[in-house]
């Protein structure tokens, strides 16, 4: 079954439940400051959950575009390395809003997997995971729906403080949420790993494929719980990752989706076609998350959601360059993800020249330096030290435009650490030392604290021209 019909079967499925099919809400959350990425098919209903927004509907589906790469929920570390997390991945959903509870999403979710007429997907090879004092969950999926007791663990206060476990879900340090069950699929014994709740849990024998979350709670400021107006549920399915069940593969890179743009990928970097190779998979990843993101708006910048962006499209400019590419490539394969997900998501097609253009800026600008900084690099690692030191990080930083995390992205393939407080204490020298630049030109009455002049190399430019506007009006 093809990556694009699960999505559609899924949506059939709950709109046959009586579910009203809700388009993707923006990878922008609209009126969230608390989000810096859209990362759940939840958010775009959190007042709802919250009680302060009402629909015509009490029950919802979607297909939701999501991003973690920052804040609570981020998987960028994991890219490239696990065979399971995306920075952009789709998340299926099906929502009760004070209507269905425990019962009928546990039934649903059942009923869509296994049912022949659905997913059809043998009963035997998934497990699941309630929350340690889930009573209820538990008898549900033991004596209703027929799970054995032995394929269902407890998962909760073993793993230290009650409500910080992964089976009560949060969608930030605030806001809606609740304990969960989250079913997992057994890809065999060839491949490592435990069961959850199991010392190697870690590995991806299980992988996890649907959360159930029952909302019950808001988290406030000072992590205080409180009941919402009307208990709820809150499902999210990583498409890709039931794609690959589907599709008799193990990881998501084998799906269908992405090798169509590891193919796009190999082809760009000018290298033969493997879905083995690491940083091929990092840049098929990171073109979604990129693409998706400046259709939604956001382009590279040096603070807030721009930075993130910006750093994930070099660290792909960087994948690709490791692999032999000096040239400009990433642009390119913008036509190949709209070839694939456009049908989907028509922003791809509509804004497909805003998107190439942007990128292609981008590595316009990081080609500039990032020879010279690899160079930078290559000497300091040469130096044999298991550590890199701050210093280095940080005119890396400055001077060439390699974001901490794409460094520290370099010396880990080398096994190697930052020394992050060697680069932290650069980082407060320059501000300490513009600080004193900037009260200098200021001279006069005018307090300008100069700290956004330190964020990073290309910020002074423009920085400058403010501090010199401003100086020109006394
Ligand atoms: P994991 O434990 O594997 O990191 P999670 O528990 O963090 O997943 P949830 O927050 O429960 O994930 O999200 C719901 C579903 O979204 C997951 O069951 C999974 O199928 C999917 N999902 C979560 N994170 C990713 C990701 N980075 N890439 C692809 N799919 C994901
Ligand atoms: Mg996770
Ligand atoms: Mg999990
Ligand atoms: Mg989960």
């Amino acid at each position: 079954m093809k990556t694009s019909e699960i999505r559609q079967k899924f949506l059939d499925f709950f709109a046959s439940k009586g579910h009203q099919i809700v388009a993707s809400s923006s990878l922008v959350p609209g009126n969230d400051p608390t989000l810096l990425f859209t990362n759940a098919g939840m958010n775009q209903f959190k007042d709802v959950f919250l009680g302060f927004d009402k629909r015509p509907y009490t029950r919802a589906t979607t297909s939701q575009k999501c991003v973690r790469a920052g804040g609570k929920h981020n998987d960028l570390e994991n890219v490239g390395y696990t065979a399971r997390h995306h920075t952009f991945f789709e998340m299926l959903g099906n929502f009760s809003f004070g209507d269905y509870f425990k019962r009928d999403a546990i039934l649903f979710a059942w009923e869509f997997l296994t049912s022949p007429q659905w997913l059809g997907l043998p009963k035997e090879k998934l497990m699941v995971t309630v929350y340690a004092t889930d009573d209820e969950a538990f008898d549900i999926w033991n004596q209703e729906v027929g799970v054995p007791a032995e394929k269902i663990v407890r998962i909760g206060d073993n793993k230290g403080a009650a409500y910080a476990s992964d089976n009560f879900w949060t969608m930030g340090d605030t806001g809606p949420c609740g304990p969960c069950t989250e079913i997992f699929y057994d890809h065999g014994e060839h491949i490592w790993g435990g069961p959850p709740g199991s010392p190697d849990e870690d590995g991806d024998r299980f992988i996890e494929i649907w959360n159930n979350v029952f909302m019950q709670f808001n988290r406030d400021e000072t992590g205080t719980l409180h009941p919402l107006p009307k208990p709820s549920v809150d499902t999210g399915m990583g498409l890709e990752r039931v794609s690959a069940v589907l599709q008799g593969v193990h990881a998501n890179y084998e799906i269908d989706l992405f090798q169509a743009l590891l193919k796009a990928a190999a082809r760009e970097v000018s290298v033969p076609f493997s879905q083995d190779v690491p940083s091929l998979k990092v840049i098929a990843d990171h073109i979604r998350a990129c693409a998706f993101l400046i259709a939604d708006g956001v382009l590279p910048s040096n603070d807030g959601r721009g930075y993130v962006l910006r750093r994930i499209i070099r660290r792909a400019i960087r994948h690709g360059y490791k692999l032999g590419q000096k040239g400009l490539f990433f642009h390119k394969l913008v036509a190949d993800l709209a070839a694939e997900m456009g049908g989907a998501y028509p922003e791809l097609r509509e804004r497909q020249a805003v998107i190439e253009d942007a990128l292609k800026q981008e590595e316009i600008k990081f080609a500039e330096t990032l020879d010279k900084g690899m160079a930078l690099l290559e000497a300091a690692l040469a130096k044999g030290e298991k550590e890199l030191d701050g210093k280095t990080a940080f005119q890396l930083y400055d001077t060439f435009g390699f974001p901490l995390d794409l460094t520290a992205d370099i010396c880990r393939e080398r096994e190697l650490t930052i020394d992050q407080a060697g680069f932290d204490a650069a980082m407060e020298a320059q501000r300490a030392q513009s600080r004193a630049a900037s009260t200098f030109k200021m001279s006069g009455n005018v307090d300008y604290s100069g700290d956004d002049t330190c964020f990073n190399g290309y910020d002074l430019v423009s920085v400058d021209a403010r501090v010199l506007a401003l100086y020109k009006g006394h």
